[in-house]
């Protein structure tokens, strides 16, 4: 056991139990080190700790519970609220550990919990398989998968939660647990929408499933005149959809690179999942003779591609901050307030995403994963992330500010995964004064949350995992 109560001792004693590295204040690397995908976020750690091997993991979590460091613990280091660093305690950080196998023969894949998005789908795609994941190739599986995971096949094929067999935990208690439906059930089902609040996730199995190596997939273009009209077209195209159909409408101002301006813009973005693509462009079709785009880019594309098509949008060390609903219903009062909010903001980079869901996804029963919603139609999506912080405050004016108009129509839930910190820079004060667990029931709702509760009581009853979107036990 660590005795003495200075830091410098007590990491001594961490870096002989840890066969990685463990990077401190002033060595080499550390500013790197201490730094998560989003700017804004500036902390400390005393050390962070690169896992070697998954033993390392057990050895991190017994070091905190026994020094009562605060423990941050990182998979991809994309999750946009921050809590992959800490000021003052110990980062252990996986990223190694990103080794994907698969199985063809059973169509099953096991990830460490480093790997990211692109690793999985580098390792799937030559057999033609592939696990539902994000939009984003560089974002980590871990954060990602505990959270929910919505991406191009979640309508074809459900959430990445909706695809995960089983999960190796290791808890506060020390000890690794294996969480499947058949061993600790109520571990397995915490885990899937409950984040990282029972304990490390040190591998993952998902089911894969077959996809073309060519999807069709692109892009149609609206100008802001034809907002209104695109937008409720959308929708009624949407009410119908084979679940293959995959689509996304965003308002974002393009990126240079795409060489269309600089105003904002509507895209229709889509990803069809099924193996005949002329009917993927049936499909396709019916929306654009309902709405006719001001142009587009659509084709045949390897998944892999298509996969990392947006990561350039997203570059590591912007500042962020997010949030999201559910909603079901687009009449008139819900499309004029999402295309008047749209055509307000004039930057490169903050915008907002709205995920068309149902599919496989709405047939998930509700109380099958922790995930808040199954039965709402749309989640909206609300991004700010910028270079500069003097535009701190509008970038984050503007994410509230939609958010907020959206509340009326919301149907309930949000999800973590595209929540930043509640309060970021000038607010941490209100953050503070927040009611957790009121934050918490809005989250997940009354009835999951009150299961998620029974279970950190059970798993984590002194809140070892905290730096999270956090489930209080008490
Ligand atoms: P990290 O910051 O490393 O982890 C986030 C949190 O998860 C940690 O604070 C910790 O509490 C927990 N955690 C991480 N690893 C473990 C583990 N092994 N065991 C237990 N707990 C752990 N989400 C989507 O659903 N779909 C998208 O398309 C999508 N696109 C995104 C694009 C970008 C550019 C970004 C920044 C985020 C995107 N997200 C998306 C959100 C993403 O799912 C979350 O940010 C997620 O937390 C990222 O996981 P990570 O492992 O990279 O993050």
């Amino acid at each position: 056991a660590v005795s003495t109560s200075a830091p410098g001792p007590k990491l001594e004693a961490l870096t002989r139990r840890v066969g990685g590295a463990v990077c401190r204040a002033g060595d080499p690397g550390y500013e790197e080190a201490r730094r998560v995908w989003n700017g804004m976020v500036d902390r400390r750690p005393l050390a962070v700790v690169r896992a070697a091997t998954a033993g390392d993991i057990g050895a991190v979590v017994e070091f905190a519970k026994e020094t009562g460091l605060p423990l941050a613990v990182r998979g991809g280091g994309h999750g946009v609220a921050g809590n992959g660093t800490v000021d003052g305690g110990i980062v252990l950080d996986l990223g190694s550990l990103d080794f994907v196998s698969v199985d063809p023969g059973s169509g099953t894949v096991r990830a460490e919990p480093g790997a990211t998005i692109a690793d999985v789908d580098a390792a799937t795609a030559v057999h033609d398989l592939a696990v539902p994941l994000g939009v984003v190739s560089t974002t980590g599986i871990a954060g990602l998968t505990l959270g929910g995971g919505i991406g191009w096949l979640t309508r074809a094929h459900g959430l990445s939660i909706d695809n995960l067999l089983a999960a190796d935990v290791v808890t506060a208690g020390g000890g690794t647990l294996h969480a499947s439906a058949e061993e600790n059930p109520d571990l397995f089902w915490g885990i899937r929408g409950g984040g990282g609040n029972f304990g490390v996730v040190s591998a993952f199995t998902f089911r894969a499933d077959p996809l073309p190596h060519e999807v069709l997939a692109g892009n149609l273009v609206y100008g802001e005149e034809r907002w209104l009209d695109a937008l409720l077209a959308w929708e009624e195209w949407t009410r119908a959809l084979p679940d293959a159909m995959q689509s996304i409408v965003t308002f974002f101002v393009p990126p240079p690179s795409w060489e269309l301006g600089s105003e904002p813009l509507m895209v229709v973005r889509f990803a069809w999942a099924g193996p005949d693509h002329a009917e993927g462009a049936a499909v396709l079709a019916q929306l654009r003779a309902a709405a006719r785009p001001d142009g587009e880019v659509v084709g045949p594309m390897a998944w892999t591609a298509w996969q990392s098509v947006a990561d350039e949008l997203f570059p590591r060390g912007s500042r962020a901050y997010w949030k999201n609903t559910s909603f079901d219903r687009m009449a008139d009062d819900v499309v004029e307030t999402l295309v008047l909010r749209a055509g307000e903001q004039r930057w490169r980079g903050t915008g907002f995403d709205i995920h068309h869901m149902g599919g496989a996804y709405g047939r998930v029963p509700e109380d099958a994963t922790a995930f808040p919603t199954r039965a709402a139609r749309f989640w909206l999506n609300v991004y700010g992330y910028w270079q500069d912080a003097a535009d701190d405050g509008a970038r984050v004016a503007f994410v509230r500010g939609l958010a907020t108009d959206m509340e009326p129509f919301a149907t309930g839930g949000t999800y973590t995964n595209f929540l930043g910190a509640e309060a970021p820079g000038p607010d941490e004060r209100r953050a503070q004064q927040v009611d957790r667990r009121a934050q918490a029931a809005a989250v997940w709702g009354p009835d999951a949350l009150e299961r998620l509760v029974a279970l950190k009581r059970r798993y984590d009853p002194g809140n070892l995992f905290h730096l999270n979107h956090n489930i209080p036990p008490t």
